[in-house]
């Protein structure tokens, strides 16, 4: 991998060397239909920019450079860098990491979660109860700081023969042209992936800003009650979530940590700064004690970072020569833990349908073997996140007493089980397995 600032090139430079691509991952099996496979004589290797190097850009880079494409990856940070707290790789997210070589890191940095759990903290009755696999415990989540999946994720780009630039933030892609801000223009390109997350200049996707957000911390896992292979939530009805989320270690410190996070309305962060942090340590500690060796290393209200979400979904999330992966595609609120499953599913999914076909025909193949995964989790987001988070006052007495209860009856467990897991439905329909 190269590393180029903005300042070396002049604008409208080609910036390419011919160099063989990497090959030492080329791990990803593909176990397509014979009619699909015959479409492979069409494949050819492709001139591809990605924008954005998040989860869903790095690992396309490195799925389509494993494939002989010559990949540049273009971004807005200055040295390449995550942003934000935990989140929960799902099994079938593990999978396509596996595939780049970049699972076990993420595996030894990460940790493995069995179970979720959550209680109303009024009368500490139980609302959720999810196994990954009660009986045989295989599969797992694995709770992952963001530094460390990118540290993954990332070692496993420099690994490949794949071109990065730092300090480049796109504004438009037509004609196969990446333009940046600074003025410059990269290209042509043969093909060129939106996966420059949530807030995209490319994507025409126009979502529905969602009423609640977070603020999402990381501390140290403390001496505590809770479990270490769980992600433990307290609500109170839908307009408080407190969680704890133990996600391992970050790169080059050993520390065990947990992302912690306190739902907020969209625009209540103000509101939270001006109470003050005696007030929210109290009033969390209040509502579930044992946050206490949590909310207690919290000491400056800066150390809690406001996420807000927002829910909406690409009809066609591609146009000639530019398709829209990740955040960039579909956007959900974080309650189903799927948005960095469904970025890294998308990476996958294109990369193996530019394996049997070619231009406008393998972007309508990844959009058609995506659709109704992406689809059906857009919708099940929509349902479950008022659950959580909402000012509503009957959308939580609907959880707590009818569909908790209903959900812990058979089939309900299986069901539960593969929704958070990915499986529901095949994830690549018509592109082999993950
Ligand atoms: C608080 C929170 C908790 C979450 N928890 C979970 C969870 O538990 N499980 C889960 O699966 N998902 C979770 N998600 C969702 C998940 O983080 C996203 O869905 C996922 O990161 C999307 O990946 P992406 O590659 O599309 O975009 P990102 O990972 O956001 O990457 C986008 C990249 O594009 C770059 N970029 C942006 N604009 C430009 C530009 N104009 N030019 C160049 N570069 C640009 C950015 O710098 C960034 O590197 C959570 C999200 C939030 C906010």
């Amino acid at each position: 991998m190269r590393i180029i600032l903005p300042e070396k090139l002049p604008p409208e430079a080609p910036e390419f060397e011919n160099r063989p691509n990497g090959q030492a991952y080329a791990k990803d099996r593909i176990a397509v239909s014979a009619t699909v496979a015959q479409k492979g004589r069409m494949t050819r290797h492709h001139f591809i920019a990605i924008a954005g190097a998040g989860i869903g850009g790095l690992t396309a880079a490195a799925l389509l450079a494993d494939r002989g494409h010559r990949v540049a990856v273009f971004d807005q940070f200055t040295s390449p860098k995550p942003v934000g707290s935990g989140l929960v790789i799902q099994p079938v997210g593990q999978a396509v990491l596996d595939h780049i070589g970049a699972g076990d890191t993420a595996r030894r940095l990460g940790n493995p979660i069995q179970r979720m759990l959550g209680h109303e903290a009024e009368n500490g009755r139980k609302v959720l109860n999810v196994w990954y696999n009660k009986r045989h415990g295989g599969q797992h989540g694995l709770a992952i700081h963001r530094a460390s999946l990118f540290e993954a994720i990332y070692t496993a780009v420099k690994q490949r023969d794949i071109t990065m630039h730092t300090q480049s933030c796109v504004t438009d892609a037509r004609s196969g042209m990446v333009r940046l801000a600074n003025g410059h223009a990269h290209g042509p390109f043969d093909l060129i992936i939106d996966s420059a997350g949530a807030g995209s200049p490319l994507s025409p996707l126009a979502s529905e800003p969602l009423p609640y957000g977070a603020i999402w911390g990381t501390v140290d896992w403390p001496e505590t009650s809770l479990p270490a292979n769980q992600l433990t939530q307290c609500y109170r009805r839908a307009d408080r979530m407190i969680g704890a989320l133990p996600i391992g270690t970050m790169p080059g410190d050993s520390t065990p940590k947990a992302a912690i996070f306190w739902s907020l309305p969209r625009d209540g962060h103000a509101q939270w700064m001006a109470d003050g942090l005696a007030a929210w340590r109290s009033e969390a500690i209040a509502l579930w004690p044992a946050f206490a060796p949590f909310a207690e290393q919290i000491t400056t209200q800066d150390q809690m970072t406001m996420a807000r979400y927002a829910h909406g979904t690409l009809r066609q999330p591609w146009s000639s020569g530019l398709v829209h992966i990740g955040d960039a595609a579909h956007r959900a609120s974080p309650q189903l833990g799927q948005g960095a499953n469904m970025a890294l599913l998308d990476a996958l999914a294109l990369a193996r349908a530019l394996d049997v076909a070619t231009g406008d025909a393998a972007l309508a193949l990844y959009a058609k073997a995506r659709r109704w995964h992406v689809m059906t989790y857009q919708a099940m987001s929509a349902a479950f996140t008022p659950q959580y988070q909402s000012d509503s006052r009957w959308l939580p007495v609907l959880r707590d007493r009818l569909l908790y209860p209903l959900s812990q009856v058979p089939p309900g467990p299986r069901a539960l089980t593969a929704i958070v897991c990915g499986t529901m439905l095949p994830p690549l329909r018509g592109l082999g397995r993950v």
